[in-house]
C-alpha cells in the first residue's frame, strides 16, 4: 500500500539499488537516461511495456502495401473492440503494434478526452510526428502578462542553450527564418518547397507583413553529423514511414537515439514490463527514496531504490503516479501541500483546417515523397493582447496534387485504375491550426476512488474540456486562413470543425506545473518538487502553459537541463 511507513527489504536493497532511477522510457524518460548516464550515473529506467529494440523489433519497416493482410487499414473486429486508439493519427495496419488497446488500459473520461497512449520502451517517440519548432520569448511571458497564468520561473534565455543541445543531438531540420515568433534552432538543411508552395510562400510575404510559410523543423536527419553516425543513425530516405520504426534511424526516438547511446555507457538498466505504482518516500529522511513497481508478468510488488528520481511518464500517466504516491507526510499525493497536483491540466486545440484547390501547375509534379509539412509561426497576441481570446496558434500546411480522380477510390482496381493512376490531377492545399489552451484549474485529472485496472492501479479521471476561448481562437483560425487563401488565390475554399475531444491532439500538459511559488505550483524552476527536491517531473505534467508550438522537444532541453542540474547537485551533496 502507498503510505505504509517505508518497510525495506534488506537482502534486496543492495541489488535494487541505482544512482538514479527514470519512470517512463519515452521521448522525455530517454533524454534523462543518456545525460544521467553520461554523467555516470548507474540509472534504472522503469517501462511499463515491452522491450523495443531499434531495427529488431520494427516488423512492418520494410513491408510493402500489398504485404498486409488489410491493406493498411484494421479489421472491422478490431476497430469496433478499440474506437479511441483507431482514431489516433498515424494508427494502422502497419503501426498497430506501437500504440496501445483500448480495453487493455481503461480510464474513466468524466468530460469526453481522448487518451492516446503507446506503451513500449520509446513510448510516443516511436510515433510521434517530430515536429519540433521552438518557442519564443513571447510564450514565456504571455500568461502572466494577459492575466491567464501564472508566471514560468524560466525564460527563453534559460532553455535556449538546451535547446540547442538536444537539436544537434537530436537531429533537426528546417530552415533559419530569423522569426521572433519562431526562434531559429540547430538545423540541418530543410526538405524543399514543391512548385506551389514556393508560389504561395511568396505571395504570402507580399500580402502579409506578419504571416511567414516557412519549411518546418522536423526531427528528421537531413545531413547527418559525426555525432548522429555514431549514433549509428542515417540519413533520412523520405520514405515517410517512419512510425513503423525507420531502419535508417532516419528520425528520432529513443529507441533509436538516446537510449542505445546511454546504453553504451555501461551505466544504463531498462526494466521493461515494470508498472510504477508509486514513489516511496521515507519520513524520517524526508526524501523520496525509490520507486515500487508491479511485474506485468508476474503482478509481483518489487521496490528499487535511488538517490534521485525522474519522472517521465508522459504527462497524465506522470500525474497518476504521483497522485498514487501517498505517505503521512503527503496524503493527497507526493509534494501535493498545495492540493494542486492534477489541476491546470492542458492540451492544444487541433479543430480548425481550411482546404482549396490551385489553379495550375499543370505541367509540375514532385517524385519521391516527404515526410515534412510547412509551418506558419503565430502571429496573434505577440507584441500586445489585441484579440478577443488569449494565447495563439500556430499552423501546419501544404500543397499536393492529385493523382487523378480515380485514383483516391478504394473501390477501383483493373485497368481503369492503372489509368487514374497515371494521370496527374489538380493542387490543392491545405492548412490547420495547433492552438494554446488555457490552463484551468476546472481542468483536472484524479484517481478514481472506486475503478482499478488490471494491476490494481486506480484509474485515471479525466475532467477536461474546452471553454469560451478555445471557440473564439478556433474561430479566428478559420477566419484568417480562409481570408488568407482567399487572398493569395486559393479557389473552393472549404473550412472544417473536427469537433476532436481534448486529448486526440496528443499533447495533453500540466497537472504538476513549474512555478516560482509553491502555493500555486508543485515544481520549481529546475523541475524539482518544492517539497521533495530528489524527485524531478520534466515531461508535459510539468508545463506552466501550452504554448502553440509542439511541446516534445521542449520537454526534451527541459529534462537534458533538468539531468545535469540533478548531477550538479548531487555532486554538492544537496541531493
Ligand atoms: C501520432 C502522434 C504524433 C505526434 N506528433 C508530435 C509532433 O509532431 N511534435 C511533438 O512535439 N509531439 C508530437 N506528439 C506527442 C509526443 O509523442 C509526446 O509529446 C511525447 O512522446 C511525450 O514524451 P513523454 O516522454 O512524456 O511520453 P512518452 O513518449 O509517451 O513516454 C512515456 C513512457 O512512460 C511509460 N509509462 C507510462 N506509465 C508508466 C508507469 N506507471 N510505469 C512505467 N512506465 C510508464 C510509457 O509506456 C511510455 O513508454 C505526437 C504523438 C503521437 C502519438
Amino acid at each position: 500500500m502507498p503510505g505504509d511507513s517505508v518497510n525495506i527489504n534488506n537482502k534486496a536493497t543492495a541489488q535494487n539499488t541505482y544512482d538514479a532511477i527514470v519512470i517512463g522510457s519515452g521521448i522525455s524518460g530517454g533524454w534523462a537516461a543518456k545525460e544521467l548516464c553520461e554523467h555516470g550515473l548507474k540509472t534504472l529506467v522503469l517501462e511499463r511495456g515491452r522491450n523495443v529494440v531499434h531495427l529488431k523489433d520494427y516488423p512492418t519497416a520494410t513491408m510493402n502495401p500489398w504485404d498486409f493482410p488489410h491493406r493498411g487499414e484494421m479489421p472491422r473486429s478490431f476497430v469496433e473492440a478499440n474506437p479511441l486508439i483507431t482514431e489516433a493519427a498515424g494508427f494502422g495496419e502497419d503501426t498497430a503494434h506501437f500504440f496501445i488497446k483500448d480495453n487493455d488500459h481503461p480510464y474513466v473520461q468524466e468530460k469526453p478526452f481522448e487518451w492516446i497512449r503507446g506503451y513500449q520502451v520509446g513510448g510516443k517517440s516511436l510515433i510521434w510526428g517530430r515536429a519540433c519548432p521552438r518557442w519564443s520569448h513571447f510564450e514565456f511571458t504571455a500568461p502572466a502578462r494577459y492575466g491567464y497564468g501564472i508566471e514560468w520561473p524560466i525564460s527563453y534565455d534559460d532553455i535556449a542553450p538546451w535547446y540547442s543541445h538536444v537539436e544537434l543531438f537530436a537531429g533537426i531540420c528546417g530552415n533559419r527564418d530569423g522569426l521572433e515568433a519562431m526562434p531559429d534552432g540547430e538545423y540541418m538543411p530543410p526538405f524543399d518547397f514543391n512548385c506551389v508552395e514556393k508560389q504561395l510562400q511568396q505571395k504570402i510575404k507580399k500580402s502579409y507583413k506578419d504571416r511567414f510559410m516557412i519549411q518546418g523543423r522536423w526531427a528528421q536527419l537531413t545531413q547527418p553529423t559525426a555525432l548522429h553516425v555514431q549514433q549509428g543513425r542515417g540519413k533520412c530516405q523520405a520514405r515517410d514511414l517512419c512510425m513503423r520504426g525507420c531502419p535508417f534511424g532516419g528520425y528520432f526516438s529513443s529507441v533509436s537515439s538516446t537510449l542505445p547511446w546511454a546504453q553504451k555507457t555501461g551505466n544504463l538498466t531498462i526494466r521493461p514490463f515494470s508498472v510504477v505504482h508509486s514513489i516511496i518516500y521515507d519520513e524520517k529522511k524526508a526524501k523520496a527514496v525509490g520507486v515500487r513497481i508491479i511485474d506485468t508478468n508476474t503482478k509481483q510488488s518489487i521496490d528499487y531504490f535511488s538517490k534521485i528520481i525522474f519522472v517521465n511518464a508522459s504527462a497524465l500517466n506522470s500525474n497518476l503516479v504521483l497522485l498514487h504516491s501517498i505517505s503521512n507526510r503527503f496524503p493527497n499525493g507526493l509534494g501535493n501541500d498545495n492540493g494542486l497536483l492534477g489541476k491546470y491540466v492542458c492540451f492544444q486545440n487541433y479543430r480548425g483546417s481550411v482546404n482549396g484547390d490551385v489553379d495550375g501547375f499543370e505541367d509540375s509534379y514532385y517524385y519521391g515523397r516527404r515526410t515534412a509539412e510547412c509551418m506558419m509561426a503565430n502571429f496573434r497576441n505577440l507584441h500586445k493582447h489585441d484579440m478577443d481570446f488569449v494565447g495563439g496558434y500556430m499552423a501546419f500546411m501544404g500543397a499536393w496534387r492529385e493523382r487523378g480522380a480515380g485514383s483516391q477510390s478504394p473501390e477501383q482496381i483493373g485497368a481503369s485504375y492503372k489509368d487514374a493512376m497515371s494521370e496527374a490531377g489538380g493542387w490543392h492545399m491545405y492548412m490547420y491550426m495547433q492552438g494554446e489552451t488555457v490552463p484551468k484549474e476546472t481542468n483536472y485529472v484524479s484517481l478514481s476512488k472506486d475503478k482499478t485496472d488490471q494491476w490494481g492501479m486506480p484509474l485515471l479521471v479525466t475532467n477536461v474540456g474546452y471553454d469560451d476561448n478555445d471557440e473564439k481562437l478556433l474561430k479566428d483560425f478559420l477566419t484568417q486562413s480562409s481570408e488568407m487563401f482567399d487572398n493569395i488565390g486559393i479557389k473552393n475554399i472549404n473550412q472544417y470543425d473536427n469537433h476532436w475531444a481534448p486529448g486526440r491532439d496528443i499533447h495533453e500538459m500540466g497537472g504538476c506545473r513549474m512555478g516560482k511559488d509553491p502555493k500555486t505550483s508543485l515544481l520549481n524552476k529546475w523541475n524539482q518538487m518544492h517539497n521533495c527536491p530528489n524527485v524531478f517531473v520534466t515531461d508535459g505534467a510539468c508545463m506552466t502553459s501550452t504554448a502553440n508550438q509542439s511541446p516534445s522537444i521542449f520537454y526534451m532541453a527541459l529534462t537534458a537541463r533538468a539531468a545535469n542540474h540533478a548531477v550538479e547537485e548531487l555532486k554538492k551533496g544537496n541531493l
